[in-house]
């Protein structure tokens, strides 16, 4: 009997899809900015301290300039002079460096999401090797429970509209005279001071965000930093966005033929994997279940432990995550689309 051919599925393609042949460097490139810009830190440190010690010893020592940079350290000097800036339309004088680094990291983060918290703070950056090498350390990062992790990221939240609501009651004539206080006027040398002549309490909190770091990924920046949270607003405001075209990547990723299978069905999070060719590369059959293909993508998973990554790095290429193809299929970026020919796009 003659059998009909297959007719092809048509499925629907809103943009052209953009096929990348360059090894994808980003992750490379933004370790080099977090160091860099670590060690800029460093430097402004190192600068400040001695300046303050010139002027704390009458004068003895290296008189170096102070450094503006560590202005960048006072967000809450920035916002309150932000607010100064907008009533009055005036450049506070003091800290004005606060100011515009706050309003540069605020529309880094309105152009560019949160490019600020994954390329430049300092602290995300502690935070990133926290949980690396406690991933190490002990074998795994721990996930919190949904039912605790969900109201937990709301933490940082409720400390950032405390301090947009003191300060968003405060008057420009209330802000000035704030800053005209020695405490104001000093802001920076107690913020120094705050590490110098650290007291038990504040030694023992930090040890404790330390060791929670190094067990939850990103335990700081994720529920308490308020910076952060602020900068995840604005960057609701972003034009850039990579958005997933769900439908039109599910039905790519039911175009493979068995023997190339990309995505099994399953429960939400069990999704069977069974690859032969990713990203261009040819990889050994094998399968596995992955428990978070989310946290496959995001690398929070051990490579090679969830997915047919002890592969591809056989295959000559080093894992930076761009291999997950699963996570393409999952997460669908437009421009990382999983097409037909089994390339990931
Ligand atoms: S969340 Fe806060 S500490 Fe973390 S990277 Fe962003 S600004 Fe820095």
């Amino acid at each position: 009997m003659a059998t009909q051919p297959a007719t092809p599925l048509q499925f629907p393609i809103k943009k052209a899809l953009i096929r990348r042949f360059a090894r994808d460097t980003s992750q490379h490139t933004r370790h080099i900015v977090q160091g860099l810009f670590l060690l800029l830190n460093g430097w402004i440190g190192i600068q400040f301290y001695l300046w303050a010690r010139y002027y704390e010893r009458g004068g003895v020592g290296m008189n170096l300039p102070r450094p503006a940079g560590v202005e960048g350290w006072l967000p809450i000097a920035g916002l309150m002079n932000t607010k100064y800036l907008l009533v009055t339309g005036r450049v506070p004088e003091m800290h004005p460096a606060a100011m515009y680094l706050f309003i540069g990291f605020l529309l880094m983060s309105i152009l560019l999401k949160k490019a600020f918290c994954s390329w430049l703070c300092p602290v995300g950056t502690f935070s990133e090797y926290l949980w690396r090498i406690g991933r190490r350390f002990f074998g795994r990062n721990l996930r919190l429970p949904r039912w605790f992790d969900i109201p937990l990221r709301g933490l940082k939240y409720l400390l950032l509209g405390l301090f947009v609501a003191v300060i968003g009651v405060m008057s420009a004539e209330a802000l000035d005279g704030f800053m005209a206080t020695p405490y104001g006027l000093l802001v920076d040398v107690k913020m120094l001071n705050f590490f110098r002549t650290m007291g038990i309490t504040a030694a023992v909190v930090i040890a404790l965000l330390v060791l929670l770091s190094m067990l939850v990924q990103n335990f700081w920046c994720r529920y308490l930093c308020p910076y952060g949270a602020l900068m995840g607003l604005a960057s609701l405001l972003s034009p850039v966005k990579i958005r997933r075209d769900a439908e039109a990547c599910i039905v790519f990723a039911r175009q493979f033929q068995s023997d190339r299978d990309i995505l099994d069905g399953g429960f939400p999070g069990e999704e069977r994997i069974g690859l032969k060719q990713v990203a261009g590369l040819t990889v050994e059959r094998g399968e596995r279940r992955t428990k978070d293909i989310y946290a496959a993508c995001d690398g929070r998973e051990q490579t090679g432990g969830n997915i047919e990554q002890r592969r591809l790095a056989a295959a000559g290429r080093t894992d930076d995550r761009d291999e997950l193809a699963v996570a393409y299929v999952q997460r669908c970026t437009i421009d990382r689309c999983v097409g037909a020919d089994g390339d990931a796009k």
